[in-house]
């Protein structure tokens, strides 16, 4: 099924944005893998029109890994000849913004500082007046979340398999076992990227990841005004229209914007949410965010996306990367900026080179 007798046998299990970044690396590096995925490629996490990305965060190795992955994110325009990610820039608004922008100015090398009400009002015209903090991260902006997976997806062809992977299971000579619904593959090394549903997959290796899945909404507004050239992303703090953990970003063409909150819905055990009105409440919150916050949007939502989110227990930006046997695992949350990097890191690991020592659990990437 997939390479040449020289070539490992490598499988990805998920074609998300990670599994696709990491499948595409490989392609890079040569290696044809075989991507399993049970339904469409984007369709978890990873679905839905846009992606905030920005270079803020509270650990500076996660800054190096941004600043890296949006040099990746600018090759990969180039190649598939088409623009991933705006450069229109984000807005983050509060207090958190400027202690972030201390540790952007301790890394360098982002283009990125704090500006007053009147550029924000340049930068962001659809949110209302604000004169308090705000630092404005130039080399940031909105990724395309579908035209990143339908160019990736479709450089790889048919290296993905529309299939469901049932089980993984490492065999004595380290090489692992694949069982799809209409397959038994034995490959030399393989990825778990996928998202949600990789508790599932990892259980036969007895290792404990501390990953919890929990419920999210995001709501898209139309812009009242005609779309304009340029609009930033948002990431509001400030709590100064009573929500402290907002996040913002254009869908591709300007026309809407979607927003929302930080916050998710917990999931028990067994998979459902603990508490279903939890993500009305969201909603309404939402709504009523955008009614204060925003009077350049139609306050009427007029698209939702519900999805499952993962996160690890060490930060909300979290990235680890476990290893058994022949088998990576990959688990974090606000993946999509950082898949880039992320899945160059995984795929020189896949090829035999030794995991970056940053993506090791015991490192716990992205806590501060
Ligand atoms: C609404 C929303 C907004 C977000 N905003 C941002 C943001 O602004 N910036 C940012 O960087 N990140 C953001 N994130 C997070 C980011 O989107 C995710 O971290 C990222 O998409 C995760 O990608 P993934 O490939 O790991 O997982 P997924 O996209 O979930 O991919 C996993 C894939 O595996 C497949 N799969 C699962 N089990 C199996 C199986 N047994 N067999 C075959 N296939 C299987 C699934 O169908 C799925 O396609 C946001 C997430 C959401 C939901």
């Amino acid at each position: 099924m997939t390479g040449t007798p020289d070539e490992p046998r490598i499988a990805v299990i998920g074609a998300g944005i990670v599994g696709l970044c990491a499948a595409y690396a490989l392609h890079e590096l040569g290696v044809t893998p075989a991507v399993y995925e049970r339904g469409r490629p984007g369709q978890g996490q990873s679905g839905g029109e846009s992606r905030l990305f920005r270079h803020a965060h509270d650990d500076e190795r996660l800054v190096r890994f941004a600043i890296e992955s949006r040099g990746i994110w600018r090759a990969w325009e180039t190649a598939f000849g088409r623009t991933l990610v705006s450069g229109d820039g984000v807005v983050a608004l509060g207090d958190g913004a400027i202690e972030r922008l201390s540790t952007l100015e301790a890394v360098g090398g982002v283009d990125a500082g704090e500006v007053d009400a009147d550029e924000l009002a340049v930068r962001l015209p659809v949110l209302g007046w604000y004169d308090g903090p705000a630092v404005l991260d130039r080399d940031g902006g909105a990724i395309d979340a579908q035209g990143a997976i339908a160019s990736l997806a479709g450089a790889l062809g048919d290296a993905i398999v529309t299939d469901e992977v049932l089980s993984v299971r490492p065999l004595p000579d380290d090489r692992v076992e694949i069982r799809t619904s209409s397959s038994t593959e034995i490959f030399d090394r393989v990825l778990v990227a996928a998202g949600h549903g990789a508790s599932l997959l990892w259980r036969g290796f007895g290792l404990a990841v501390p990953v919890t899945s929990s419920a999210h909404v995001r709501l898209t507004y139309d812009l009242i005004d005609a779309p304009p050239a340029q609009v930033a992303c948002l990431q509001d703090g400030s709590g100064v229209w009573g929500e402290t953990g907002i996040y913002g970003a254009p869908v591709p063409g300007n026309a809407l914007y979607a927003i929302g909150l930080s916050e998710t819905v917990d999931a028990r055990p067994d998979g459902g949410v603990v508490d279903p009105t939890g993500l009305a409440e969201l909603v309404d919150r939402t709504n009523a965010y955008v009614e204060r916050a925003l009077p350049g949007l139609r306050p009427e939502a007029v698209g939702v996306r519900h999805c499952w989110v993962t996160e690890l227990s060490w930060s909300e930006d979290g990235v680890g990367v476990w290893e058994a046997g022949g088998a990576l695992l990959v688990a974090g949350h606000n993946l999509f900026k950082q898949a880039p990097a992320l899945g160059r890191a995984l795929a020189k690991a896949l090829v035999g080179e030794a995991l970056k020592q940053d993506l090791r659990p015991e490192s716990r990437l992205g806590h501060p």
